[in-house]
């Protein structure tokens, strides 16, 4: 949330506005050309559009290959039982992983989720995550799970798990930062100024050429990595 807020706190400070709450319903089109959002506190008017809707990124009228795959997060109570400095710690034959963060321990084992935008959090994983953790992390075994804090969230997975980056199919005027699936935290402020740099017409400052949004209809995505 800290490097949230510094990416807030910085664009605010450039004159960027920030509309908090306000709903993205669909698009206004006109030819080749998005003359408008259509919004819940009505249309929204601009030159370019940029989708940047995470696990969201294909509910509202742009062609985005984007899924939600649900995460979860199971955090002990407030414990000394493992360092501060200790690495996140992944297990790779199955993605269980474990990582220290503010006096907890969270326990993420990414199940095979359902499709779709559920973000429950169900009594069945946890006695998964509960038993991995005793069978692997034997100085947790006896450290409770604190329920009321587990929480979910959504990667916003690609067809091929590496991020869209560039001009939309069909409009000459919407780009797309969408697709980091799993990843787009780490991959933010590249993508940030790359986007930002497309829009402008500036020089490339790196060739994101392989995330073009045309890939997968060219049949030239690839996907080599095992997702966590
Ligand atoms: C459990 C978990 C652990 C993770 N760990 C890591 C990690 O260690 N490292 C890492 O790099 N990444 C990690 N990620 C992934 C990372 O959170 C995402 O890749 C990143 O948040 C994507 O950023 P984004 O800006 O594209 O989308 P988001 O952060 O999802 O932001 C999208 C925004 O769009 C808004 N929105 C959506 N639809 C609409 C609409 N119709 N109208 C208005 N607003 C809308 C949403 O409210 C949201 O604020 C993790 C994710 C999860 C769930």
């Amino acid at each position: 949330m800290q490097i949230l807020r510094g990416y807030h706190d910085a664009a605010a400070r450039r004159g960027v506005r920030f509309d908090f709450g306000v709903e993205v319903l669909g698009l206004r089109a006109d030819g080749d050309r998005v003359a408008a959002l259509r919004t819940s506190r009505g249309d929204v008017e601009g030159e370019h559009f940029l989708n940047a809707a995470g696990a969201w990124a294909a509910t509202f009228g742009l062609d985005v290959a984007v899924t939600p795959l649900r995460r979860r997060v199971a955090p002990t109570i407030l414990t000394e039982a493992l360092p501060e400095s200790m690495p996140m710690t992944i297990w790779t034959d199955d993605g269980y992983h474990v990582r220290v963060r503010d006096g907890r321990v969270l326990l993420l084992w990414p199940d095979p989720a359902p499709a779709g935008f559920d973000t429950s959090i169900d009594d069945a994983w946890l006695a998964r995550v509960r038993a991995f953790t005793d069978a692997r992390v034997p100085s947790l075994r006896g450290v409770p799970i604190d329920r009321e804090q587990c929480w979910a969230g959504l990667y916003e997975m690609s067809p091929d798990k590496h991020a869209i980056v560039g001009r939309a199919p069909r409009f000459a005027n919407a780009w797309l930062a969408n697709g980091s699936s799993g990843h787009g935290v780490m991959h933010a402020p590249a993508i940030g100024q790359i986007v930002a740099e497309m829009i402008a017409g500036a020089p490339a400052s790196i060739d994101v050429r392989a995330l073009r949004p045309e890939r997968f209809a060219e049949g030239a995505a690839e996907s080599s990595f095992t997702l966590l």
